[in-house]
């Protein structure tokens, strides 16, 4: 059964595609004309609104996903805004690590919320998952993207950037909300 994933991020789409390899289910972009405008005010607005975008323009079942790091001593940013942070992945790593400079609590979260639609448009689901970590003092790790090089992930000694694929794919956010919809697809839908 194909389902269209509502990104541009080629990225994106291989990871949903690795974790959901046994479920008979294969995820595929969006056609052109994707635009999606994610002016919300919570990931679940955004997710419903990119969903909604791939639903117009495909006509499919389309699932869709918005996430972000939320850190407790910014009061839960960048949060909606992790994307537009800075301008590159090192522009943000450095940001974060100067805003947090003065504070000694580093708890933070990464969240991902997802939204899958009928081929008419309607919600039948949504999941959401959490990764709990702290922000670290210095970058380390090369592997991922975004903020997971200063992401240390709570009961291991690591940043999301010093574990592999693999083993991101077991812990991170993404995949927490992306099991909770296969569940759901499993019992519902296949
Ligand atoms: P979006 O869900 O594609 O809108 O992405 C939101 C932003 O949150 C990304 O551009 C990253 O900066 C950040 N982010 C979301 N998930 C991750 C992750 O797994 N690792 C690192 N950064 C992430």
């Amino acid at each position: 059964m194909k389902i269209v994933f509502a990104t541009g991020n080629i990225h994106k789409l291989q990871e949903i595609n690795e974790i959901s390899k046994d479920s008979g289910i294969e995820f595929i972009l969006p056609p052109d004309g994707f635009a999606p405008v994610e002016d919300g005010n919570t990931f679940e607005e955004n997710s419903y609104k990119k969903a909604k975008e791939a639903n117009r323009v495909s006509g499919m079942m389309s699932l869709a996903d918005d996430s972000g790091l939320c850190v407790e001593a910014l009061n839960g940013a960048p949060g909606l805004f992790s994307a537009r942070y800075a301008g590159t992945q090192q522009a943000k790593i450095e940001k974060i690590l100067n805003e947090l400079k003065p504070y000694k609590n580093r708890k933070a979260q990464f969240i991902c919320v997802m939204t899958l639609l009928d081929k008419l448009g309607n919600v039948i689901h949504v999941s959401k998952g959490i990764c709990d970590g702290k922000i670290a003092y210095k970058q380390s790790g090369d592997n991922g993207f975004g903020f997971d090089p200063v992401f240390i992930v709570d009961n291991t000694n690591r940043t999301m950037a010093e574990m592999s694929e693999e083993e991101k794919n077991k812990i991170s956010h993404r995949a927490k909300a992306l099991s909770n919809m296969l569940d759901f697809l499993r019992s519902n839908i296949l």
